[in-house]
């Protein structure tokens, strides 16, 4: 391979430029690399190390670039970055590092190109391209990266024990990076991973939320999920999650998985939106089930209210993780409270009003509720498969339908409480809320339609029924 193409882009001979102005050696290095060689598209991000002061080489870089880019120095990292055209370039001085045993964050002193090679995580992340002139476009790959990237496999450059430990971060970077290119983890660091899972503990949420975020962005996000399971990492992350584990019999009965069950819900649905967070709801519309979990002689398994149970405690999870606390939690909140309703509908005669009732209740998240319960069908059973997924069909038709009709997606109620007040001349009082309930009752049953006219007659009846008598006017 000629990797001297990687370098097409103008700005790699500016550097090199600046690199020689300045006396220093400098190197592309990381997953620009590792991604031009497996062909993943030009990633926007660039890492290069010199040899040197980093600080200096990005002003350097930034004073010979026509448009003369703002360079944002990072003082605490000794790291220094600039964006030109549509790229973003951060510059390190090449460094090595010791850690300790409480913290991801090691003392560092300035080293050679190999002592920052040493520091990487991964062989196929510690690959350089040279940007001196003499050299520009020579590969260093001393730990044999370009061959683990064609076996896929990924491998850490030292002793994967050391590795793990000295930036625990790392084992969820690996799972990650799994996932993603759908390589594979050696066994070694495989093991590694699950000898030092624990450490997980000194990672800030904010950190592995971003890489558990990165796995369930994948293609297949079950891939991730089971090796953080495999390695016990899940538990100290998503307790909630591997609680789902297990299937239990009583007197012969048994319930399904929730666990694997869970994963191929979050792989179905990964085929249909790249919604994040209809991801998350898919990966938690069952945790209610854990807690919720019993057994009767006479109607065997139940997860009673599971569904109230997991919106609850999706609020709980977010906090804990440091996730927002905002329009997204209560989205995942309302798609995990609302997550069985089209599935009694799809078992069934779909009938209209239940299907305005549906389409009350989930207002705009409607169709993300749709999508969440077609990932939800799982069973092996290719009939009942196939009948649910008719029956979706069916419901998405009639969803249309009633709400080109009705118009019961974001329900305004034809008549409100002012009008109820001024016809009866009340004060405020509970015959109000009867009246206004009574009407949304009779729409949504679609006894009568979603009309004024309609609405006021009914208004005059159960007035009527409460013995309230109507203003003169
Ligand atoms: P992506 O952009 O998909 O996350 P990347 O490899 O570019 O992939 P970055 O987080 O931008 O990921 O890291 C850039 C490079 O820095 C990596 O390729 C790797 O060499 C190194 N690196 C990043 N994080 C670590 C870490 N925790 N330990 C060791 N090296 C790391």
């Amino acid at each position: 391979m000629n990797y001297k193409e990687a370098l097409q882009h103008p700005v790699f001979k500016i550097i090199s430029q600046s690199a020689k102005e300045l006396q220093l050696d400098a190197y592309v290095i990381g997953g620009f690399v590792r991604d031009f060689i497996l062909k993943r598209g030009t990633a926007k991000d660039i890492d290069v190390v010199a040899i040197g002061d980093g600080i200096k080489l990005a002003k350097q870089v930034a004073k010979n670039l026509h448009n003369k880019p703002k360079v944002q120095v990072f003082k605490t990292y000794g790291t220094a970055m600039l964006r030109h055209d549509d790229i973003e370039i951060e510059f390190v001085g090449a460094r090595k590092e010791s850690y300790t045993e409480d913290s991801r964050n090691p003392a560092v002193e300035n080293g050679s190109l190999a002592d920052d090679q040493n520091r990487r995580d991964f062989t196929i992340n510690a690959l350089a391209l040279n940007l001196s002139e003499a050299h520009f476009g020579d590969l260093l790959d001393p730990f044999n990266g370009i061959q683990d990237l064609d076996d896929k496999i990924i491998r850490t450059p030292l002793d994967p024990d050391v590795t793990y430990s000295d930036d625990p971060l790392r084992m969820l970077r690996a799972i990650r990076f799994a996932t993603q290119l759908h390589f594979t983890i050696e066994k070694q660091s495989l093991d590694a991973i699950s000898r030092n899972s624990e450490r997980i503990k000194i990672i800030t949420n904010e950190r592995i939320i971003t890489e558990i975020n990165k796995i369930l962005e994948t293609e297949k996000p079950s891939i991730g999920f089971l090796l953080l399971e495999q390695t016990g990492l899940l538990k100290y992350i998503l307790p909630e999650i591997t609680a789902l584990k297990g299937i239990d019999e009583v007197e012969g009965q048994r319930h399904k998985d929730n666990f694997y069950h869970t994963l191929e819900v979050v792989d179905n649905i990964a085929e249909n939106t790249d919604n994040l967070w209809l991801r998350w709801a898919a990966l938690l519309h069952d945790i209610g089930k854990a807690p919720t979990k019993k057994f009767s002689k006479k109607v065997g398994w139940t997860f009673h209210a599971h569904e109230f149970e997991g919106s609850k405690m999706v609020y709980h999870l977010f906090k804990r993780l440091k996730m927002p606390l905002n329009d997204k939690m209560k989205f995942v909140q309302k798609m995990v409270f609302m997550s069985s309703r089209p599935i009694v509908l799809a078992q069934d005669i779909v009938t209209d009003s239940a299907v305005r009732r549906l389409v009350f209740d989930a207002g705009d998240y409607v169709e993300d509720l749709m999508t969440l319960c077609e990932a939800d069908i799982t069973t092996k059973n290719p009939k009942k498969f196939n009948k649910y997924h008719n029956n979706f069909k069916i419901v998405r038709e009639k969803i249309d339908e009633v709400e080109a009709r009705d118009h019961v997606r974001n329900f305004q109620p034809p008549i409100s409480g002012e009008e109820i007040i001024a016809t009866f001349n009340l004060k405020p009082s509970r015959e109000i809320g009867i009246i206004k309930e009574a009407i949304k009752e009779a729409i949504l049953e679609g006894e009568i339609p979603n009309e004024y006219e309609a609405a006021y007659q009914l208004m005059l009846e159960k007035g009527k029924k409460l013995g309230l008598t109507p203003a003169e006017s």
